[in-house]
């Protein structure tokens, strides 16, 4: 039995040795390959100092050097944190700090890349590209490690945007991930035949299906690298000579893949399951993918990293007509449940048709919160209201939803300023956080245009700046400070007051409009 997630991966080793397990770009490894060099990576981890139970963030592009870093920091008995090799200094450090990181891993790359930015941190760097297997000095021992890691311990902590402008490192435990994963392989049928494309960056949790998922089953892992997915369009090629079976995406993806003209009845022959997850899948896009595609089953999956990827799916049975305005979140998954705080405050179990309010989602994925914030953790996990006899999370979302009369769940929307842009999930707070702190900033509030039409999407910035501040200066510094994702398209510099509401709050519509129009 699989209680932890790298044994998914040391069972595949045994049955399929000579298959290849991950491939990026032109480099692929076996499983046995992989296999062997992690575990002797693991005990080069061991060796420099890491205990059970630490952190490890590896921080680089997305590779098959990558893969060798997560499984090798989870068979050393601790737990992985991806970092989004395109971060800005203050972010990285952020993270370091937030995990009390001793060590971090680098490739060849992103070493040269850590020192630029933080030369003097004094985090140990451990360069996954130089090491050797067969380094006998370095740890090279490739035997099978004994672990000392339960299934509730750690497996990854992924850091999301954070409205107080730190982001939050939401914390996953194995058995969270075992228990995702054992669902969606047996519902999608995943084997070792299939060709698993890996869309998500590695630091968002959608990558979780694709890399365990195709570690479970002994399916080979398809790697999207950073430049391929910079041109998006290329990717249909990509995914037809690959012969991709199971790609699972964020639904801006699809809207922008079928914007590109590139579709052709004939692209995907290898295709079996599209997966979109992550944002509002619109239904005309997907009306035109499954007609396009009627040999592939489409799925629409929904759930935050807190619950570890996904808590409801609904397989969409025919392609959504012009009168359908929203494709169903679906029900929870097998042992996941979900419920409804609606306007008074109570909590509805198994709400029936019609209930409206606020998801909060109950089950062995549930995270155990976020890393070093137990004031955060408290405010959005609690305990079931319902019985008081045992430790039972309920995740509260943030998420809008009703009940329809087939008993599925419709998003209806956030009730906070979060977004998803391109797929990114975002904190419209974190970005006033930062421009707040930023010299000369008097005054900022951002907002999203969250048009139909994929191109106009932005988010914008309206800033009041004090005497003798450029605007150029800010924007410079911001770019500095965040993710490219994330900094505004358009930042805008007023000396009027901000437009604000009856009750005195920012008219967050009046400045969407003043700024997009
Ligand atoms: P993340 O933690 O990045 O996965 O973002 C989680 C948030 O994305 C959720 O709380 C929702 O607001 C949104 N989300 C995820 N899946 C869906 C979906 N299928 N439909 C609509 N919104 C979704």
């Amino acid at each position: 039995m699989v209680h932890l997630v790298q044994q998914y991966f040391s069972q595949s080793a045994q049955k399929h040795p000579d298959k290849i397990a991950v491939c990026c770009e032109d480099v692929g490894i076996t499983y046995k390959e992989l296999e062997l060099f992690s575990n002797a990576f693991a005990r080069c981890i061991q060796n420099a100092g890491i205990k059970a139970g630490e952190l490890v963030p590896f921080f680089m592009k997305k590779s098959v050097n990558s893969a060798k870093s997560f499984l090798s920091i989870l068979k050393a008995d601790a737990a992985y944190v991806p970092i989004d090799s395109n971060s800005p200094a203050q972010r990285l450090e952020a993270i370091l700090a937030s995990s009390k990181a001793r060590m971090l891993i680098v490739d060849n790359a992103s070493e040269t890349r850590f020192k630029e930015l933080l030369p003097n941190n004094s985090v140990q760097l451990i360069n996954v590209e130089t090491f050797t297997c067969g380094n006998t000095s370095a740890g090279g021992d490739t035997s099978t490690l004994k672990y000392k890691n339960l299934s509730i311990d750690i497996a990854y902590v992924l850091f999301t945007s954070g409205s107080t402008g730190i982001p939050k490192g939401v914390m996953i435990p194995h058995q969270a991930i075992v228990d995702y994963i054992e669902f969606c392989v047996d519902n999608f049928k995943i084997n070792a035949d299939d060709q698993v494309a890996n869309h998500a960056p590695l630091y968002f949790d959608n990558s979780t299906f694709d890399i365990y998922t195709a570690f479970k089953a002994g399916a080979t892992l398809h790697l999207v690298h950073e430049e391929l997915n910079a041109v998006l369009p290329v990717l249909v090629k990509w995914l037809s000579e690959r012969k991709i079976s199971v790609f699972f995406c964020v639904p801006s993806v699809l809207t922008m893949l079928h914007k590109s003209r590139r579709l052709k009845p004939d692209s995907f022959p290898a295709l079996k399951h599209l997966i979109a997850a992550g944002e509002v899948l619109p239904p005309a896009v997907t009306a035109e993918w499954m007609k396009l595609y009627p040999h592939v089953t489409f799925t629409n999956m929904y759930g935050p990293t807190e619950i570890t990827v996904d808590c409801s799916f609904y397989t969409i049975p025919t392609p959504p007509g012009p009168e359908c305005t929203s494709i169903p979140i679906g029900k929870a998954r097998p042992n996941m449940d979900l419920l409804i705080r609606v306007e008074d405050g109570s909590i509805i179990k198994a709400p029936g048709t019609g209930i409206e309010g606020e998801l909060l989602v109950r089950g062995l994925s549930v995270a155990y919160g976020y890393l070093g914030d137990t004031e955060r953790t408290k405010q959005v996990f609690i305990q079931n209201p319902h019985h008081n006899l045992f430790h039972d999370l309920l995740y509260c979302t943030g998420d809008l939803v009703r009940v329809d009369q087939e008993g599925n769940f419709i998003y209806l929307g956030r009730m906070d300023t979060q977004i998803k842009f391109m797929g990114y999930r975002i904190e419209l707070g974190e970005i006033e956080s930062i421009i707040g702190t930023i010299d000369g900033v008097e005054e900022a509030v951002v907002v999203y245009n969250n048009s139909s039409d994929e191109s106009q999407k932005v988010i914008a910035a309206l800033i009041s700046l004090k005497a003798n501040y450029l605007l150029e200066q800010v924007k410079t510094t911001l770019k500095a400070r965040l993710p490219g994702y994330m900094v505004p398209a358009i930042i805008q510099q007023t000396t009027a007051e901000f437009p604000r509401t009856a009750n005195g709050k920012y008219d967050r519509k009046s400045i969407l409009t003043l700024l997009c129009g």
